[in-house]
């Protein structure tokens, strides 16, 4: 390494946050990056460990040693290419990725991990600043055509992946806009949607055409599709929530988080929501279900609308604060950390909104609209095998909380069998996904799938691996047609 003591000499150091009371008057990016020269001091923490444990953590097998030597030794072009050999877009994992690399890094045994993520994030900025991120168009087209269903960052890596080889690449998405989760989940204080459209307009000009506002499955069958495309490949998503049947379910103002985030967005990015449609937590009591990413946001969302309080509920009990024995180094534990979602509402709200150990058995309502949700408190009793510990309910621990909106972020079962997945007859897994081999490949002959609608629910990171391996099974695929 450039620096072999640079970890002995520094510290860990990673970017800042606007003050929440500020931040939360506003959609605006809300995360303040290191600037560069404290990046290249950052990166010469990086150890000649031997092992790079970062690397194999990564979904992508990101080459971070390598680009951190780049970066210390000022060489921040040859370290984007580096990265970009296995990161399509490392702005978007800088910007959101729980960074399980920096969960794997060799110095976190003894001290605070790299800023990986920061440098990541650091060097896409920099490539965007000085134009060295640039189209990538092939030389030669082979004449093959690709359907990608789905435009999220799976379609989105599989589908630059493949346009590069040169085969022709047609997008197809039901929202309005490209993106998926990153463009009407995520919210844009934590992503900026200007970071989807640079890379589209980069993709465009590598010769992937985008379709928008095209549900396939209503709008063009699968027939069609079948005829029309050499392969076809499944990105769409996770997309059927987690629900809940109590009783009271059925009132109004119970919604999923996924009804509520997107329009967020949507108003963020200037649109309007048809009054009847709108979900606004202005002046609303919130109570949000489910205790992840999702219930964050829309913990982040409400208090930005205005909501006069908010609380969140999980049903598991609080995580540990460190590693246990369960969790050892290198695998990325789960652990109790506060969002900048929850920091805002401690700042704003003068409390911590999480509640864990929580079920809940029913909701009320006056005139058909929810008011009120009854709750009861669990204990979580360990098994002797070891296995998942055992929910009971702690009978006399019944409470209510008052309710003008209750969110549910449970997480999501799978995709939705309906509408392409029925028509083209793809086979699920256990879990209700869909299955593949490993070629990626569905029962149906050219059709393939990645990303959450073949993994299930996970992460940005590991929708671009899924992506860029889709797209080399698909490669492989085409050239034997
Ligand atoms: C609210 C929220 C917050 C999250 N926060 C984080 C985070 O901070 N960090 C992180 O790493 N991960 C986060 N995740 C998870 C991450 O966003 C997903 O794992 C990732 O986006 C999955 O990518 P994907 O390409 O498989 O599917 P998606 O991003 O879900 O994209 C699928 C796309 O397919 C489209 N589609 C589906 N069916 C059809 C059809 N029939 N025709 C046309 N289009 C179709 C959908 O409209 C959608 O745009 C979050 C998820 C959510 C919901």
């Amino acid at each position: 390494m450039g620096k072999p003591t640079g970890f002995k000499e520094f510290e860990r150091k990673t970017g800042s946050y606007k003050p929440e009371k500020e931040r939360i008057n506003n959609f605006e990016d809300i995360y303040i990056p290191l600037d560069y020269s404290e990046v290249q001091t950052q990166a010469s923490r990086c150890m000649d460990c031997g092992v790079p444990f970062c690397n194999y953590s990564c979904p992508l097998g990101n080459l971070i040693p390598d680009f951190n030597d780049l970066v210390f030794n000022g060489q921040w072009k040859k370290a984007l290419q580096l990265l970009h050999l296995t990161n399509n877009f490392p702005e978007f994992t800088g910007k959101i990725c729980p960074a399980p690399c920096e969960s794997g890094c060799v110095l976190g045994l003894i001290n605070p991990p790299v800023t990986i993520e920061q440098i990541e994030l650091s060097l896409a900025t920099m490539g965007w600043e000085n134009n060295w991120i640039k189209p990538l168009p092939p030389a030669l087209k082979t004449g093959k055509k690709v359907a990608i269903i789905g435009s999220g960052p799976s379609g989105l890596a599989a589908a630059q992946q493949l346009a590069r080889i040169g085969h022709s690449v047609t997008v197809f998405e039901r929202a309005d806009e490209i993106g998926g989760c990153l463009r009407y989940g995520i919210p844009d204080y934590k992503l900026p949607k200007s970071y989807i459209d640079r890379r589209v307009n980069q993709m465009k000009a590598e010769g992937v055409k985008f379709i928008t506002s095209s549900n396939v499955g209503t709008d063009i069958s699968a027939d069609r599709l079948i005829s029309d495309f050499d392969a076809i490949c499944l990105t769409g998503g996770s997309t059927e929530p987690r629900d809940l049947s109590v009783s009271g379910r059925g009132l109004d103002g119970i919604y999923f988080a996924m009804d509520y985030l997107p329009q967020a967005n949507k108003r963020a990015a200037g649109k309007q929501i048809p009054s009847k449609e709108l979900i606004d937590a202005k002046d609303k009591r919130v109570i949000v279900i489910g205790g992840g990413d999702t219930g964050s946001d829309c913990v982040g969302t409400a208090l930005r609308q205005g909501a006069i309080d908010v609380i969140q509920l999980e049903l598991l009990p609080i995580p540990p604060t460190e590693r246990d024995a369960s969790q050892p180094w290198p695998v990325m534990p789960k652990l109790h950390k506060s969002s900048s979602s929850h920091l805002e509402a401690e700042a704003v709200l003068g409390k911590d909104v999480r509640n864990f150990s929580v079920g809940t058995k029913s909701f009320e309502g006056i005139n058909g609209i929810v008011t009120k949700i009854n709750c009861i408190k669990l204990d979580w009793i360990p098994q002797e095998n070891g296995g998942f510990p055992k929910m009971q309910e702690i009978p006399g621990s019944e409470f209510s909380l008052a309710a003008d909106i209750v969110l549910f972020a449970m997480g999501f079962l799978h995709p939705e069998h309906t509408g392409i997945l029925e028509q083209l007859g793809v086979e699920f897994d256990a879990r209700g996904n869909v299955k593949t081999d490993s070629n990626y490949s569905t029962n149906i002959d050219k059709v393939f799938s990645a990303g959450d609608m073949r993994k299930g629910q996970s992460l940005v990171v590991h929708a671009i691996a899924e992506g860029r391996n889709l797209a080399e099974k698909v490669d492989k695929y085409l050239i034997n047609q």
